[in-house]
């Protein structure tokens, strides 16, 4: 995490609306050959050409999707960017325009925006981004943020939830729950510091987590390599809500059934671990935790010797027909069925 050097209080009254906005966004440079227009009309102006225009949006709102008590207004910049980003990419395309609207209040200062700004900033040249429009506002308390991105995919290469067919393998990407323990370690430090202002946060054993809760990545490597494999999914979706629920969508959406299987699901030793001092069940927090902005895919059985061995994939376990339902096989072999919240066993 970086410090902010900056330690002058600007109002945002001093710069007034248009001097924000052009403050703001002076130094995104545009990377794009689609991008014709960017900020400082009415409306940008894309070309895209023999492609079909992929349009996401997310709103995120103080205190119900962030606390800044432990979010850097930087990862927060970063993460609201990787959060639409990540649906781009689910969809199996590339992400090329972003648009970024907030509303803030008179808590926040110039530098503090700036901040938030610098997260967008480096979030749009790390992933090939353009910053092209966005609207600002005022606030009565907190800050909301809400980002549009805007991709692009040939019309053959889209990969929508509702095509999976039984007896495809379902394949996840890197590993998962880390992010939600990430936020209940940052919580718990949160706790400690109410109480006694003084205290320093160790979380060298939960680098890993806070990381994953904090500077989230989009899986846009996963799009290139997969292509590069030369496999075509056949149903994708973005792991947000946790496993449990986006296995659900594809399931309910593809009108198929799902056999995944408890010991394939990928953790993190740091998920192992933490999962073993806060007394949880790791399967549960994988399922159910969210976050994990990991892509959730159906191959074809054929496909499995291209992407067998990659570091990257996971099969976790396969499709089925539609009245053997959505199971996840345990460990001791029983067979479970999944619900959005997890597994039915742990429910009272
Ligand atoms: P309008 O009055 O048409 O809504 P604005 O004055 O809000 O236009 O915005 C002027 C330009 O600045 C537009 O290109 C708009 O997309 C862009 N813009 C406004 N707010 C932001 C922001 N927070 N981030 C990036 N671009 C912005
Ligand atoms: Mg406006």
């Amino acid at each position: 995490m970086i410090e902010n050097k900056n330690q002058s209080r600007t109002s945002l009254s001093e710069l007034g609306e248009f001097g924000l906005i052009n403050h703001l966004t002076q130094n995104f440079k545009i990377q794009h050959k689609t991008t014709i227009k960017g900020v400082g009309d009415d409306a940008a102006v894309l070309e895209i050409k023999n492609k079909q225009l992929l349009v996401t949006t997310d709103l995120l709102v103080e205190g119900v999707h962030f606390d800044l008590s432990y979010m850097p207004l930087k990862h927060l910049g970063y993460k609201a960017v990787m959060v639409n980003l990540s649906d781009i990419y689910a969809m199996n395309g590339i992400a090329s325009q972003i648009t970024v609207s907030i509303a803030v209040s008179n808590r926040f200062t110039l530098e503090a925006i700036e901040e938030l700004y610098e997260g967008i900033h480096l979030a749009c040249n790390a992933y090939n981004v353009d910053l092209v429009g966005g609207d600002t506002t005022s606030s009565t308390t907190g800050l909301l943020i809400s980002i549009t991105a805007i991709g692009e995919a040939k019309k053959e290469d889209i990969v929508y939830r509702n095509t999976a067919k039984p007896n495809d393998l379902l394949v996840v990407t890197g590993d998962l729950g880390a992010a939600y323990l990430g936020l209940q370690v940052l919580e718990r430090e949160k706790r400690v510091f109410e109480v006694n202002p003084n205290s320093q946060p160790d979380l060298t054993d939960y680098s890993y987590l806070v990381e994953r809760q904090l500077k989230p990545e989009a899986r846009k490597d996963i799009v290139k390599i997969l292509k590069d494999l030369d496999v075509k999914p056949t149903a994708m979706i973005d792991i947000s809500d946790g496993l449990s629920s986006e296995i659900l969508h594809i399931c309910t959406q593809s009108k198929v059934g799902c056999n995944l299987y408890e010991e394939k699901i990928p953790l993190d030793p740091q998920v192992i671990s933490t999962c073993e001092e806060f007394d949880l069940n790791s399967t549960t927090i994988a399922l159910s935790g969210g976050e994990d902005y990991e892509l959730l895919f159906t191959i074809s059985q054929e496909d499995f010797p291209k992407i067998k061995g990659n570091p990257h994939l996971t099969v976790i376990g396969h499709i089925a027909d539609e009245s053997v339902g959505a199971n996840l096989i345990t460990r001791a072999g029983q067979q479970i069925t999944l619900t959005a919240q997890g597994w039915n066993a742990l429910r009272d």
